[in-house]
């Protein structure tokens, strides 16, 4: 098996994309086969270096590698000329000025379903005009039905007679988009070609093309479109749309490798942790669904968090510390590795991405933020005489641990006979300045008593 994934570098990869990728790379893994890389690099404007470098770098996050050196399509332009000058040497193809409007007049005279025929057409160019380059290429779409051969979608039978001759290179002789496709997929030996459904109608033409140079077709495979959760199609407006805006927000790539895996695959609804060598065990494109999959990002957040926690403390601390460096708060944990790894340890029930922890736990390391509806809600004055007698009885917890603290505040609840909720969230408030924080006995801990009664102070006199 070898199979190809072919962006067109325009920009971030497009988790659609990523998940065409994705199927590539599990289809080779898994059979021992190889992934190759090729970047259409046609429209040369957007195919800027930086583009193709943005990509390569979201394939190697995600750990997709590919096999042999990536190939620029532009490189293959002087194959791609000679098979046209063959096509036209055999009389596959000819050259024609027909335009939009010609091939509309020929529909209006010979019904709308019937595709344009060019080659008897008095737009055919002469052989001496065809000889100076004038008119472009148009390849002959001969008697008969096109098949694709689809592992998704089942074969997908198109009557050549409804196709119209397609353009397969300009009067120049440069290339069109399909007949690069079909020769570069060919002299590849694709013998799979895994791509999303937007390039459905592409097929036929690709498939004709390699027709008329004898070649035998690969195998296709055309993966449903991704929708957001309110079914409309993936996009910006869903949140995380990219690859590279999915590593920002904190995830990880083998959570999100498991959850594109797992999107519209069929028989997996009851699994959601695969880890990575067993999808490429188990990955079987025959089984991916036809209909629309629904990438949620609440889903993969929950995934992702089990992930996080699955990888054990150690890595978790170092993502986070690399996430913060990334983020540029590097240099408040700097020095503090002690602090990092207890808050990172008391955080992970909370979190669910890597940048969620710095909101949560970045007091820790700051002071307390500036949540002025949480002060108003928990530092009124009947919840601060809650506050000053907690004071007094952390000054005595020794030793100064989450399980003192824990039992020493209990008590406290206890004795004053008050809800526990109205001696807790006052502390919380006092050491994050917000509602929500880790553990409130583990917060107080790790920043230890004298830092927690500096807080407590600076609450009561506030
Ligand atoms: N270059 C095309 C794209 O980025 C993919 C072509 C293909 O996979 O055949 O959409």
């Amino acid at each position: 098996m070898r199979v190809r994934f072919a962006p067109s570098p325009t920009g971030l990869l497009h988790v659609g994309g990523a998940r065409a990728a994705l199927y590539n790379w599990l289809m080779a893994r898994g059979s021992g086969g190889e992934f190759l890389l090729r970047i259409e690099d046609t429209d040369r404007e957007r195919s800027t270096p930086e583009n193709i470098e943005q990509i390569l770098d979201a394939l190697r996050w995600l750990g997709l590698d590919w096999d042999g050196e990536p190939v620029l399509q532009t490189t293959h332009e002087e194959r791609h000329r000679a098979v046209v000058q063959t096509l036209l040497d055999e009389d596959k193809a000819y050259r024609s000025t027909a335009t939009a409007e010609d091939v509309k007049a020929f529909k209006a005279e010979h019904g709308a379903d019937r595709g344009f025929r060019g080659g008897d057409h008095p737009t055919r160019v002469s052989a001496e005009d065809a000889a100076r380059g004038v008119g472009a290429v148009r390849l002959r779409v001969p008697e008969g039905e096109t098949v694709v051969r689809d592992l998704v979608r089942g074969d997908t039978t198109f009557k050549n007679v409804h196709l119209d001759d397609p353009v397969v290179a300009r009067a120049d002789g440069s290339p069109l988009y399909n007949l690069a496709v079909a020769i570069d997929d060919l002299d590849a030996g694709i013998t799979h070609v895994v791509r999303g459904e937007d390039h459905l109608s592409n097929t036929p033409k690709q498939l004709l093309v390699l027709q008329a140079m004898g070649a035998e077709a690969p195998l296709y495979a055309h993966l449903p479109l991704l929708h957001g959760p309110d079914g409309k199609k993936l996009s910006k407006r869903h949140g995380a749309a990219s690859v590279q805006e999915l590593r920002d927000a904190g995830y990880l790539p083998d959570a999100v490798v498991n959850y594109l895996a797992l999107l519209g695959w069929g028989d997996v609804d009851d699994e959601t942790e695969i880890p990575r060598d067993e999808l490429v065990k188990r990955f079987d494109i025959a089984r991916v669904s036809k209909n629309p999959a629904r990438f949620d990002e609440q889903k993969l957040r929950w995934l992702n968090g089990r992930y996080l926690r699955a990888q054990g403390l150690d890595a978790l601390v170092a993502a986070v510390q690399g996430h913060l460096i990334e983020a540029g708060h590097g240099h408040m944990v700097a020095g503090k590795e002690d602090l990092l790894r207890t808050a990172v340890e008391i955080s992970q029930e909370k979190i669910t991405t890597v940048d969620e922890f710095w909101p949560l736990a970045g007091f820790l390391f700051t002071g307390p933020a500036d949540d002025l509806q949480a002060r108003e809600k928990w530092l009124d004055e009947p919840h601060r005489e809650h506050l000053a007698a907690v004071r007094e009885t952390l000054a005595g917890v020794d030793p100064f641990d989450t399980e003192h603290v824990d039992a020493a505040l209990r008590a406290l609840v206890g004795e004053r006979g008050v809800k526990a909720k109205d001696v807790f969230q006052p502390l919380r408030v006092a050491l994050a300045g917000r509602a929500i924080s880790p553990g409130v006995f583990e917060s107080a801990a790790a920043l230890g008593r004298e830092e927690t009664l500096r807080r407590v102070d600076l609450a009561l006199e506030g």
